[in-house]
């Protein structure tokens, strides 16, 4: 007999989420702790979307996206999870760079950068102090049309090395290009160098195992395995969600699975407008990632001083967007996990993670996909050797993933490891105009991208959703009228 996953569950919740990922869960918790019925409902077996880990035996476990994140994840967790997972957030502190242009290491915070670029770059400071002023006052109020790369022509011209030591760390933070507006990259990067970067000690198990308790005491119900197929609407409004054959009604639902996903798959163009449909089809997605996992043998050490926590690494020349999405792989950041991560725990390990395309993994006959990951894994494993002397003995455990693999366990659409580009934002953000009671929170635009982005967004799609369900149908569209 099939297990029914969605036993005991109540006809009708006041709000319906749809995935587990950073988003919605903030989002569900937020609405719970209100004091809303709260359905939330994840089609993976666990919960936490990319936010995520694994086991593998020998007792290892692999954290996929606890590479770094900013300070306001501290202020973000104590307000809307708890203190006693702010409390659990700590500061990584020795970030490094080695490429051809230069080897360093850094605290990653302004005070640290203003060092480097004044000494070390031979910036004059009051060009440093614009740059990072001008940074930190970006907001979404700015001109759009100026691009990253000309941002950086304006107070580094013709500096190829600054432009790498600026850029490299925040491409590999959310996909973001030279390309992308300055806006997307000002308000990421001023973020970090606000106090550095941060990680939750404890790992990413440990993370969602706490918000999963929290949800259960705020009264949220949670259910796993349950793949949502269909958002329901009549006459311009949410009225259900189908999962497993069944109807569950609801006036609200927050939509956490990928933007353009829930737009043509969950939602569908017969109940939107054409022209927000031409808006969502010109919106592009963000590129996809591959990931090494290396487990050392027990009792196996890195040396803390030469690898650090972070480390950013390329062979290339020069810092250049396409080189990092190429399968000829030149760049690589290494995350290494020591047994602090883990308190008690005797391990160490190391993710390898670069920047990569759907496209180029996709679609390859299973043996040949194989084969290209067992050359990835190897020439990871050559790579590291640089900085984990005799790598090669010392591995207990070995592991990849591709665009295939995030595909596969979140539903993205191309794998795409930070949602869309910048225009996601607005497409994103103007789903409740077209239908009443319908948000979307998670990854998108870059600025609402990984776990500070999406925390926030989760938070602030809870508090329009809260406004809704108190005040009514103020966003209704009257050209949505589509009544199944
Ligand atoms: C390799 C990698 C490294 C990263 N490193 C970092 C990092 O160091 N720092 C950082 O801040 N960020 C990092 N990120 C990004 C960060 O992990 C994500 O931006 C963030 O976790 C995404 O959260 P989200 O709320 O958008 O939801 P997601 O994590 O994308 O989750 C969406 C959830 O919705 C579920 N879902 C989808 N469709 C349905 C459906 N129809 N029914 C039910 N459930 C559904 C999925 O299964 C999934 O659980 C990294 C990402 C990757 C891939």
């Amino acid at each position: 007999m099939t297990r029914d996953f969605l036993q005991d569950t109540r006809d009708s919740y006041d709000v319906v989420v749809i995935g587990s990922g950073l988003a919605g869960m903030t989002a569900a918790n937020t609405l719970a702790r209100a004091g809303h019925s709260v359905l939330l409902l994840e089609q993976h077996y666990k919960l936490g979307g990319l936010a995520t880990w694994f086991r593998r035996p020998g007792g290892h476990i692999f954290d996929v996206s606890l590479h770094g994140f900013p300070v306001g994840m501290i202020k973000s967790c104590r307000r809307y999870w708890s203190a006693e997972i702010a409390d659990r957030i700590v500061q990584l502190k020795h970030i490094r760079f080695d490429n051809p242009m230069f080897s360093l290491c850094t605290s990653f915070d302004r005070q640290d950068f203003t060092r480097l670029l004044v000494e070390r770059f031979g910036i004059a400071p009051a060009t440093v102090e614009a740059f990072f002023d001008h940074a930190r006052a970006m907001s979404h109020y700015d001109d759009q049309q100026m691009s990253t790369r000309e941002l950086f022509e304006q107070f580094f011209p013709g500096r190829e090395d600054v432009v790498r030591l600026l850029m490299e760390p925040i491409t590999y933070a959310n996909g973001s290009t030279l390309e992308d507006p300055a806006l997307s990259y000002g308000i990421v990067f001023s973020n970090f160098m606000s106090k550095g970067v941060y990680t939750f000690q404890g790992g990413t198990d440990k993370l969602i195992h706490l918000m999963s308790d929290e949800l259960r005491r705020n009264g949220c119900d949670t259910r796993i395995r349950c793949p949502v197929e269909r958002i329901e609407v009549r006459q311009g409004r949410v009225c259900g969600v189908r999962v497993h054959g069944r109807t569950i009604r609801t006036r609200a639902v927050v939509s956490n699975a990928n933007l353009l996903g829930t737009i043509f798959h969950l939602v569908g163009e017969e109940n939107l407008d054409p022209q927000y449909i031409g808006q969502a089809r010109a919106v592009r997605l963000n590129n996809s990632s591959t990931q090494v996992y290396m487990a050392l043998k027990p009792g196996e050490m890195i040396d803390e001083e030469a690898c650090g926590d972070l480390l950013f690494t390329s062979t290339a020349p020069a810092f250049r967007t396409d080189l990092l999405l190429s399968r000829e792989i030149s760049s690589r950041t290494y995350s290494f996990y020591y047994p602090k991560t883990r308190p008690g725990h005797d391990r160490c390990l190391i993710v390898a993670s670069t920047n990569a395309r759907y496209g180029d993994w996709a679609g390859l006959p299973p043996e040949e996909y194989v084969r290209q990951k067992r050359e990835l894994t190897e020439s990871t494993l050559a790579a590291a050797e640089k900085y984990v002397p005799g790598i090669r003995d010392k591995i207990d455990w070995l592991d990849c993933a591709t665009p295939v693999t995030f595909r596969r366990y979140t539903g993205h659409i191309d794998g795409a490891s930070f949602g869309t580009k910048y225009e996601g934002l607005a497409v994103s953000r103007s789903l409740p105009q077209q239908i009443a009671g319908l948000y979307h929170a998670g990854s998108v635009g870059i600025i609402m991208s990984g776990w500070l982005g999406t925390v926030n967004y989760g938070v602030i799609a809870a508090n329009e959703v809260d406004a809704f369900l108190m005040h009514g149908n103020s966003q209704l569209n009257p050209q949505s009228t589509t009544d199944p």
